[in-house]
């Protein structure tokens, strides 16, 4: 539905009659989260409800009327963001319920209701977006390439957000904000490197569909996705990092297949409307292209492996493969990197923790870098200026029971080389230690 005009006093039905007979709700809990794009408001209902929504103007406001729906006594409203500048709510006759959204700027509504899954009960979903003329969509033509080449586009996607949290621990740590955190620190790494472009599919606590993730990346052009989550498992011992590819014949293994539904169950948590699934991605799979991403993914994964494992344990040294969703992306190589284990009291703590972050970050930049080494397209300043590299050698930290030769041997360097770019007169090391491995 597209809006063609605003005129004073004008009125536009967006969901007109109700629909069928519905038990008498509850609005229990009103919750507004605000995007770069749209603003989403959220009624928590103690059961589903007939629902319209309509636009009014002078001043701009949006109205949604429920059908034997009552507020919650002591229901708190929330507090501005967005385009919404206040929430109100009054009783009509009929025992209707009135919920209006008063708005800095007029909007275009989209509603849906969404049934109950383990986080929320019954909600309503009212999504914000702007309003679009037809000169705002339409875009300019990209600037030509500069001579010296192009930049890198790394899209960067911290899961979940808003409405979705994803896994929580037991001290209350939640995935969408440790991610987020160490989304934005590996942003600011790859910034350091000249001919890079980072780009997060969300900067703050929103919720993204899958479908505007992959959106993002295409619309960006990507050289390369990377999705980065914690997961969870009941068994609180579970730790360790985890490098997924997309495999749409099944997965790796039992725990790679929970992970996928547990992630592709995003949407359904934070909340799509039908509309908005696009029919065309089921398609586009059986493009010939789709060996090829798949193997630079692969590569993008092993690389990222190498870096990972100097900074934390792997739960696996290979690449993973299972139906991720947010990596069914035919024209852009994509990993979705499980961090840690959130379910893990210990793992929990560090992904808490700014200066673990910070080494995930550094190591997942380095394994980017690493991956470029050898993927950068030639039309890319990066290909084009291998003297303007960022050089990120590997620190390995040494754990109990190693020994220089093991160290060597795993990264393939030898033992004198080793030893000469870390000033050791011997073979003795000890437990803590921060080794740096040359680079061949
Ligand atoms: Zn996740």
């Amino acid at each position: 539905m597209r809006f063609r005009a605003w005129g004073p006093f004008a009125l536009w039905l967006v969901t007109t009659a109700w629909a069928q007979v519905a038990r008498p709700a509850e609005v229990e809990n009103v919750r507004v989260w605000s995007g770069p794009e749209a603003t989403r408001v959220v009624l928590d209902l103690s059961a589903p409800t007939d629902h319209r929504v309509f636009s009014l103007s002078n001043p701009h406001r949006i109205v949604i009327d429920l059908a034997k729906t009552s507020a919650r006594r002591a229901l708190a409203l929330p507090e501005p963001k967005g385009y919404v500048t206040a929430v109100r709510t009054g009783n009509r006759p009929g025992g209707e319920l009135r919920v209006v959204l008063d708005l800095k700027e007029p909007v275009q509504p989209k509603s849906f209701l969404l049934p109950p899954n383990e986080q929320y009960g019954h909600r309503l979903v009212i999504d914000l977006e702007p309003v679009r003329s037809d000169a705002v969509v339409r875009r300019t033509t990209a600037p030509a390439a500069p001579p010296s080449g192009r930049d890198l586009v790394v899209v960067i996607d911290p899961g979940h957000g808003g409405e979705d949290p994803g896994a929580s621990g037991k001290r209350g740590v939640r995935e969408k904000d440790v991610v987020l955190a160490i989304a934005k620190r590996l942003a600011a790494e790859l910034e350091r490197q000249p001919g890079i472009r980072p780009v997060l599919t969300r900067d703050g606590d929103y919720f993204v569909s899958l479908n505007d993730r992959r959106e993002i990346a295409h619309r960006e052009r990507a050289d390369l996705f990377v999705s980065i989550h914690a997961d969870s498992y009941r068994d609180p011992s579970a730790r360790g990092a985890t490098v997924y590819v997309l495999s749409e014949q099944g997965a790796s293994d039992e725990v790679a297949r929970r992970a996928a539904a547990r992630e592709n169950a995003s949407d359904t948590i934070g909340g799509v409307s039908l509309a908005d699934k696009d029919p065309v991605l089921r398609h586009v799979l059986l493009d010939l292209s789709q060996n090829a991403q798949l193997s630079a993914s692969t590569v993008a994964g092993e690389r990222l492996i190498d870096r990972l494992g100097t900074v934390t344990a792997m739960r696996k040294h290979q690449v993973q493969r299972a139906k991720f969703l947010v990596l069914r992306q035919p024209d852009v190589p994509a990993v979705l990197v499980e961090t840690a284990y959130i379910s893990n009291p210990s793992q929990e703590q560090a992904l808490g923790d700014a200066n673990y972050q910070a080494q995930l970050a550094r190591a997942l930049a380095a394994g980017i870098l690493d991956y470029f080494q050898t993927h950068a397209p030639p039309d890319t300043y990066f290909a084009q200026n291998p003297g303007a590299r960022v050089s990120m050698p590997i620190q390995h930290v040494i754990s109990r029971g190693e020994t220089l030769s093991k160290i060597a041997e795993r990264y393939n360097v030898s033992l004198r080389e080793l030893k000469r770019s870390n000033s050791l007169k011997s073979d003795v090391i000890r437990v803590g230690q921060v080794l740096t491995i040359p680079q061949s």
